[in-house]
């Protein structure tokens, strides 16, 4: 049996009940095989995989505080501190009920690679609680941050561990979870990313990952024979990501004709009002219908359907699992040239192989969207050197990152005769370093 087949029965037989994090393994080792294969008595030797997938160390723990009736609630903390080979555990904190150990795992292990491919120093770790945020509060959801800290400060520090935010941790909950860890250690360092302004936060965060998945998108399609200026675009969601995807590509000279909600989405074949669209969704916090309502060229349509649109670019800055096989072959079938993944996993695995073999370049969410882990990793350094960069520099170096990404994983694609396989080229890239660095760094 081969050495990657081995080790997949292996996280299979040793971690049970865990899906997401058996989905996650498979997938990147699978991606890997050229790699592994080429290297497989050495990497057997140092028992590289099974030391890859197997965490640093994982923390769980008693969540208890006390909600507006006086009645205690008692929910479950997650840490795993999966690997710390090129620097500290860098990854957000997800607050939702369907967390749980395996789904932190998935996520950890995934961040390893994301991590490594922004060629800065920082290692891969997940975290959270199946604590749900809707719904409660000011005072609940500080309840909860602050005991959730309380155990968490034990095992997280500026050069140890920096969580950031994720689903359901937002600036509110950075805040509160900031103060608390302050409050008990007594220090004041860059112990979380996605901090506000007034106290150690980055400018830029809020933009880096649209506009990183932008920067990406364009340097993909020049190094491929295209210009981003004059593309039509089909953006997906109406979110963060969505938006300054949106914002960035009609600064680059593109045009975005669509974007979604949970229940439905708007064709402005005339351009997205991007002014209009974060009036209505960051500040009414409104549905899609009411910027249709404004804007006299928009079509509203309830449902599904943003990928039937025409368009030479398609960014899924939605959701996970949105893009799905009929979604892939109506954009191959209207001639989409590129598709990258401004979401987690908007793709799913056969839309992705339908657009890979109909020469649809894509870019997997890995590289795509790590605008934003690069950007946390630029507020831990003006952090540790106590200063603030101004909102140009930080641009300046996001858009270098993205373009390294980008040909990282295109280097390493056709090093393994994968050329224009993007998925492999970024597992592999992120592959590499780490394990070059767990090598050199002996049995630990
Ligand atoms: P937001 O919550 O700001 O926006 C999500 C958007 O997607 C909303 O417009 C939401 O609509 C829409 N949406 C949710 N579910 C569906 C659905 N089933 N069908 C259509 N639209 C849907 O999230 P972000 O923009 O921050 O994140 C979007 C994706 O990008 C996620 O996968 C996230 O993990 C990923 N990501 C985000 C990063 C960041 O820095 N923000 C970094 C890297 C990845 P509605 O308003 O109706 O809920």
């Amino acid at each position: 049996m081969s050495y990657v087949d081995e080790v997949l029965e292996r996280v299979i037989a040793k971690n049970p009940a865990e899906p997401e994090f058996h989905q996650a393994v498979k997938e990147v080792l699978n991606s890997l095989r050229p790699v592994i294969e080429a290297n497989e008595e050495k990497y057997r030797k140092e028992a590289l995989l099974e030391r890859l997938t197997e965490p640093d160390r994982q923390f769980k723990f008693r969540v208890p505080w006390v909600d507006d009736q006086g009645q205690v609630q008692v929910n479950t903390g997650y840490r795993v501190q999966f690997n710390n080979s090129i620097g500290p555990y860098k990854g957000g904190l997800r607050l939702h009920p369907s967390v749980n150990l395996g789904i932190i795992k998935f996520l950890g292990f995934e961040q390893i690679f994301k991590n490594s491919l922004t060629g800065l120093p920082i290692g891969g770790g997940k975290g959270g609680s199946d604590f749900d945020p809707k719904g409660k509060s000011d005072r609940e959801v500080m309840a909860f941050c602050q005991s959730f800290m309380t155990e968490l400060c034990k095992y997280i520090g500026a050069d140890t561990d920096v969580p950031a935010g994720d689903i359901g941790t937002g600036a509110r909950e950075i805040g509160y979870m900031f103060g608390q860890f302050k409050k008990i250690r007594g220090t004041y360092e860059g112990v979380l990313t996605g901090k506000g302004l007034s106290y150690g936060g980055s400018l830029a965060r809020t933009e880096a990952t649209g506009y990183g998945l932008l920067y990406l998108t364009a340097e993909m399609l020049k190094c491929n024979g295209h210009d981003i200026k004059g593309k039509t675009v089909c953006v997906s969601g109406s979110g963060n990501v969505a938006i300054y995807a949106t914002q960035k590509a009609h600064q680059l000279g593109a045009k975005v004709v669509t974007v979604s909600d949970s229940t439905g989405w708007v064709y402005d074949p005339e351009g997205i009002d991007v002014a209009l669209l974060k009036e209505v969704k960051e500040v009414k916090r409104a549905r899609l219908t009411e910027y249709a309502k404004e804007r006299p060229s928009a079509e509203y349509h309830e449902g599904r359907g943003v990928w039937t649109v025409k368009c030479d670019v398609a960014l899924p800055c939605a959701t996970q699992n949105e893009l799905l096989l009929d979604d892939a072959k109506a954009l191959a079938a209207n001639g989409c040239i590129a598709v990258a993944e401004g979401a987690n996993m908007p793709t799913t695995l056969e839309a992705t192989e339908y657009l890979q073999e109909n020469n649809v370049l894509f870019a997997p969410g890995k590289a795509a969207n790590a605008g934003g882990v690069a950007t946390s990793a630029l507020e831990m350094s003006q952090n540790s050197e106590r200063l603030s960069w101004t909102f140009e520099e930080v641009d300046s170096k996001l858009q270098d990152i993205m373009v390294n990404i980008f040909h990282n994983l295109d280097d390493a694609a056709k090093r393994y005769g994968k050329e224009g396989d993007y998925v492999a080229g970024a597992n592999i890239a992120g592959f590499e370093k780490v394990a070059e660095a767990m090598i050199a760094q002996g049995v630990v």
